[in-house]
């Protein structure tokens, strides 16, 4: 049985909905959340400061992935160490040159951040990998209902 079942569309909205608010940082427009039993633990979107966990588990210096913000605050958050039992979503929105976000993107994330992924020793991956398409590190794909 999928415990996603019928919320997974649910969350990816959300992150969907603080993404168009955010503005465009880099190349792309980032949100990920870390996720217990279908809420919402803690959520970020990728940022132009750098953060010394983002040098921790990659190379870049000058920007900070979403995921790494979203596992950091929600390790401080919860007050612990590891994430067991949690789940990472990431959710990459495309825009038009105008600005309009017209869906989704592949967000499959980065060797670092899956290296703190498998660090915090969280659950699973959930990632956009198009409209209405999300992707998981084991290779499971779900068709969602986007309204
Ligand atoms: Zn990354």
């Amino acid at each position: 049985m999928e415990r996603y079942r019928g919320t997974l569309g649910r969350l990816f909205t959300v992150l969907s909905d603080v993404g168009c608010d955010q503005p465009k940082v880099g190349a792309a427009r980032v949100v990920a959340a870390v996720v217990y039993r279908r809420s919402i633990v803690s959520i970020a979107t990728n940022s132009l400061r750098g953060d010394p966990w983002q040098a921790r588990y990659g190379d870049e210096t000058h920007t900070t992935h979403a995921e790494i913000l979203a596992i950091k605050r929600a390790t401080a958050h919860l007050r612990v160490r590891k994430l067991p039992g949690y789940d990472l979503l990431v959710c990459r929105l495309c825009a038009q040159v105008n600005g309009d976000i017209i869906g989704w993107g592949l967000a499959k994330p980065c060797a670092g951040c899956q290296r703190a992924v498998d660090d915090f020793e969280l659950n699973r991956v959930y990632y956009t990998i198009t409209s209405g398409v999300v992707g998981t590190s084991t290779g499971r794909v779900y068709h969602l209902s986007v309204d």
